[in-house]
């Protein structure tokens, strides 16, 4: 038998009440995503996809229909059991980056380790490890404002990367790098996915969603759409690459 997807969503629906008023954010979606599998998420504002990653990453519920993360039907655990399970399978990475700023390159990618108590040794390990996954090993001491965007949103990759998670959710993390710079992130995305981490990216961009081997487009909370094609293979570029802002 195969094994089970690791995201399922089962026709799931969001409605947001905001009043007298509902808003259905997602209404009916079937969504099924295997191991290793890199998917884009693409429809206009509006359609649903900060809602749907936030399902995803279990960051909200959803109102009917059931998601199963890793085999477990989510809504199920308590507090301390789904917050075990995202530390050990989700990572997050976002448009902003959402790096400290006073704060070494090394130190943030530490952060996630340090709230789960790890012991200071093996967090360094572990963020150099990480570190050097992203191409940044030789950049760990310097500061975000020292670094260029793609430089920044690597170091928030490695920051997802440091406990090891099977899953990576990045919702719009191009919308602040230019064009050579995001291909960049793509590869590195692309790697990450052929070592079986998926990797679920929300872009409104096609010429970034053409890097994924599956695009799913939502509609007005529905999908509309859902290929998978040979993806456009993305060139790396080298780390250091890009402005090193002001
Ligand atoms: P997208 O990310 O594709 O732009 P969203 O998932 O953010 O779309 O939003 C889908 C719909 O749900 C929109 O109509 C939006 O206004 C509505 N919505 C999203 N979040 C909330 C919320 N917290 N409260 C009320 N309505 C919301
Ligand atoms: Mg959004």
């Amino acid at each position: 038998m195969d094994a089970p997807p690791l995201l399922q969503l089962e026709d799931v629906s969001k409605v947001y009440r905001m009043g007298d008023v509902e808003l259905h954010a997602l209404r009916g979606v079937r969504l099924a995503i295997g191991r290793g599998e890199f998917t884009a998420i693409m429809g206009a504002s509006g359609s649903g996809k900060s809602t749907l990653m936030n399902l995803l990453g279990c960051l909200d519920r959803p109102t009917s229909g059931r998601y199963l993360l890793d085999g477990e039907e989510v809504s199920r655990l308590s507090g301390d059991q789904l917050a075990a399970l995202r530390n050990r399978t989700l990572g997050f990475v976002f448009q902003n980056f959402n790096l400290l700023s006073r704060t070494s390159a090394l130190e943030n990618v530490e952060l996630p380790l340090l709230y789960a108590g790890t012991p200071a040794a093996a967090r360094r390990a572990r963020a150099r490890e990480a570190l050097a996954r992203v191409g940044l090993d030789d950049r760990r001491d310097h500061h975000p404002n020292q670094m260029s965007g793609g430089q920044q949103q690597r170091v928030a990759i490695a920051r997802a990367l440091v406990n090891r998670p099977r899953v990576l959710l990045a919702d719009e993390p191009t919308g602040n790098l230019d064009s050579r710079t995001s291909v960049g992130v793509m590869a590195l995305f692309q790697e990450l996915g052929a070592s079986g981490i998926t990797v679920v990216l929300v872009t409104h961009e096609p010429d970034i969603a053409e890097y994924a081997a599956r695009v799913v487009v939502m509609r007005d909370g529905r999908i509309r759409a859902d290929e998978r094609r040979a993806p456009r293979r993305a060139e790396a570029s080298p780390p250091d690459d890009g402005e090193v802002g002001p």
